[in-house]
């Protein structure tokens, strides 16, 4: 571990430049409380449904020098991903490339400029990442919801954290208390509860993650790939604008396709208009079995 404290000016700079929205610092200590126990209790009610990868590492999700022994410093990171164009079947996020091949590319782009040492995280490793982003100070927690939304983009931001083992020269502080737990919810969609996202009754979840068929009710709304109703219903979503990054456009040939054509989707159809896309994550059969609820309802 080099001695020499992080430049934190110079490495928030250095982000903007490589179209970071949000660059935060935070000192990698234990997961605060009311947090951690919200986080334990959410697991207790069974709200991550069969992702069982969020039951294992607890304590390391909660401590980060579990997850990277010697960690001192945790970079929060941002990138806006609201496309100019978009294909309404398709949730918002999904348009473009696969973000954690463009956010962890663009990390490592950023350790190697600013001669960082530690290791870069997308939503791959048990990090609890909107924590980390709010304490570093690059957004709010909503209340509806729990999105993080940065100041002048809203809620559309990917999230990934730089953990390094340097000491840092200046820490971040959060810009707002975190929202009273549930004050805020709106329960217009029965997977929103007081006490969290049940994820067993999110069609993002079911959509996505979910393997085997599509519980009996449920209704799609217009995207049969995620579900963007709850991240458009936070006041916060008025400040989202395009992203200037090419890779979260969608391509010409998605932005064409029509009910008609997601009905006959072939197997060759989908691996070329989603070839390193993140929508690749509910295989053929998962997007086929989606495709079939939206088109009866
Ligand atoms: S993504 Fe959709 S289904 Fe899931 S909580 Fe939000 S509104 Fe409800």
């Amino acid at each position: 571990m080099s001695s020499a404290l992080l430049n934190s000016k110079d490495i928030k700079a250095q982000a903007s430049r490589l179209g970071f929205v949000g660059c935060g610092l935070s000192r990698a200590e234990p997961v605060a409380e009311p947090f951690a126990s919200h986080y334990r209790r959410w697991l207790e009610l069974g709200y991550c449904a069969d992702m069982d990868y969020m039951r294992r590492n607890i304590e390391m999700r909660l401590q980060p020098d579990l997850l990277v022994p010697g960690v001192r410093t945790i970079v929060s990171l941002a990138m806006n991903f609201m496309p100019k164009n978009r294909q309404p079947a398709i949730s918002l996020y999904a348009q473009g490339q696969d973000y954690h091949d463009v956010m962890k590319q663009r990390m490592r782009q950023l350790m190697e400029d600013t001669q960082l040492e530690g290791r870069c995280f997308v939503d791959t490793a048990p990090v609890l990442e909107r924590y980390w982003a709010w304490k570093s100070g690059i957004g709010i927690i909503t209340s509806n919801g729990g999105f993080i939304s940065v100041p002048g983009y809203g809620p559309t931001v990917f999230l990934g954290e730089l953990f390094l083992t340097a000491e840092a020269d200046h820490y971040d502080t959060p810009l707002a208390p975190p929202p009273l737990e549930g004050a805020g919810e709106r329960l217009f969609c029965p997977a929103l509860t007081p006490e969290g996202l049940d994820t067993r009754r999110c069609i993002s979840y079911l959509t996505i993650e979910h393997r085997g068929s599509l519980p009996d009710g449920i209704r799609l709304g217009s995207t049969f790939y995620g579900c963007d109703r709850c991240l458009r219903a936070t006041p916060q979503f008025a400040e989202a604008k395009p992203t200037t990054e090419p890779a979260f456009q969608p391509s010409e040939a998605l932005l064409q396709m029509t009910p008609d054509d997601w009905q006959s989707l072939t197997e060759e159809q989908y691996r070329a208009l989603f070839k390193g896309s993140a929508v690749k994550r509910a295989k053929y059969d998962g997007l086929k079995r989606n495709i079939e609820r939206w088109l009866e309802q």
